[in-house]
């Protein structure tokens, strides 16, 4: 079935290979029939042309970070983007770039710090995931109360549709689109004036109602206000009270010594690793309306789930042990009248909970053989 891919692009088959691209950073397992690596957009188009003519299910991939199995295949070809990491333009005075799709977010704000500017959409992942996957999954992350998500960093982006050219399309088209649809290739981003955080301040409290005063105080003077609750604090080895950690541009916060304030952001993006390796891996990223956290929050906390998250934005992630859980906490969500996916997207894990009803007209126009990344979003192996 990979074969006739070969001649178009480097090619991997091998048993390692295989094992590795089965998974992605949720806990599903699918099976990865081979791995593709495109250097540029031609061989995208090649790859899809010739998985349409033959049927052959295409499974898009980005860092591999998704947690919603999103980038798990099942009896596919795994096209991976990772050799495609151009950053080809930085206009400095209008504040643009354009990027190859798998340039991971560090990798462009290391390239283009030496201009005073930055990609400011800050995924805990920020590391590892690239562009065109957080573009795919329509990423928020820890500085969304200010910055917002992925879809208002975009300008327009190149993607490629099985069967046919490049198209240049809006972020309308592809934001959140999840490898569905097609490709995504290049994309133009705007960009920021860097800031960086001067101060911080580090916040305990008993009840989730003072915490939220505070929030619904400081939301609009913020960079970011990440959120712990009491079982993710102990977790941490800080203490059995909840945590709010404020990052402020100016020098409003305590703590104002740059390499403080570097431990502690290394400590948030060391959260979701250890909460995981207590054995909660499986994390769902809800949003609500900040007048309804409160209620949410004591009863996950009662459940006993941990739970920490972009709280200021609305979106926080309880983590669970047992898969049962998350029906328990999707209803609390639904009670609460909040949405099922702040920003992680549908994948696998939440087949069922959100229908998506224009991405799936998209998907009826341009993957007419539903070859895109089947399997995801939608149960239906025919959309
Ligand atoms: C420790 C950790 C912390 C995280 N924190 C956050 C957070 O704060 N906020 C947040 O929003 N998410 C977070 N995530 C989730 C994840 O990192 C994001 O969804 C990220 O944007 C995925 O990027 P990726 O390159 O790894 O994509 P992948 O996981 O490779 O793919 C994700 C989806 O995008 C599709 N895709 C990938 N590349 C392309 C492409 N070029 N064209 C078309 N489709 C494509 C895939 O098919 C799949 O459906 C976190 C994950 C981890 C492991």
């Amino acid at each position: 079935m990979y074969e006739k891919f070969e001649r178009i692009t480097e090619t991997d088959a091998s048993k390692s290979a295989v094992e590795v691209y089965s998974y992605d950073s949720s806990e599903i397992k699918g099976n990865a029939v081979a791995v593709l690596f495109p250097k540029n957009s031609d061989d995208v188009q090649k790859i899809l042309s010739t998985a349409e003519r033959n049927k052959t299910v295409i499974t898009p991939r980005g860092g591999g970070t998704s947690l919603t199995g999103a980038s798990v295949p099942f009896d596919s070809i795994v096209v991976d983007l990772s050799k495609m990491n151009k950053i080809e333009e930085v206009n400095v005075r209008d504040k643009t770039a354009v990027v190859q799709a798998g340039v991971t977010i560090f990798q462009l704000n290391k390239d283009i710090e030496k201009y005073n500017l930055e990609f400011p959409v800050k995924p805990g992942s920020h590391k590892s995931c690239t562009i065109g996957g957080a573009v795919a999954t329509n990423a928020a992350g820890m500085r969304a109360v200010k910055y917002g998500k992925m879809s208002d960093w975009v300008k327009r982006a190149e993607i490629i549709y099985p069967g046919r050219g490049a198209v240049w399309s809006d972020e309308k088209a592809i934001s959140g689109s999840e490898g569905v649809l097609g490709v995504i290739t290049k994309i133009e981003l705007k960009l920021a004036e860097k800031k960086n955080p001067k101060s911080l301040s580090v916040l305990k409290f008993e009840d989730y109602e003072s915490m939220m005063e505070k929030v619904n105080e400081i939301k609009d003077r913020v960079m970011s206000a990440e959120f712990m609750n009491k079982k993710v604090a102990s977790m941490m080895n800080l203490g059995s009270k909840i945590i709010l950690t404020l990052e402020y541009e100016g020098d409003e916060g305590e703590i104002k010594e740059l390499d403080e304030i570097k431990e502690l952001e290394n400590i948030r993006d060391g959260v979701y690793p250890t909460v995981s390796s207590n054995g909660y891996f499986i994390i769902d990223d809800p949003k609500l309306t900040l007048d309804k956290m409160p209620a949410f929050l004591n009863e996950v906390e009662k459940i006993g789930i941990p739970c920490f998250g972009h709280v200021a934005y609305g979106v926080v992630h309880p983590c669970y042990d047992k898969p049962e859980l998350r029906e328990e906490v999707m209803n609390l969500v639904k009670k609460y009248g909040g949405e099922i996916s702040g920003e992680h997207g549908i994948g696998v894990v939440k087949i069922g909970h959100d229908e998506k009803t224009e991405l799936k007209r998209l998907k009826n126009r341009h993957d007419k053989h539903n070859i895109m990344n089947r399997g995801k979003i939608w149960k239906t192996k025919n959309v």
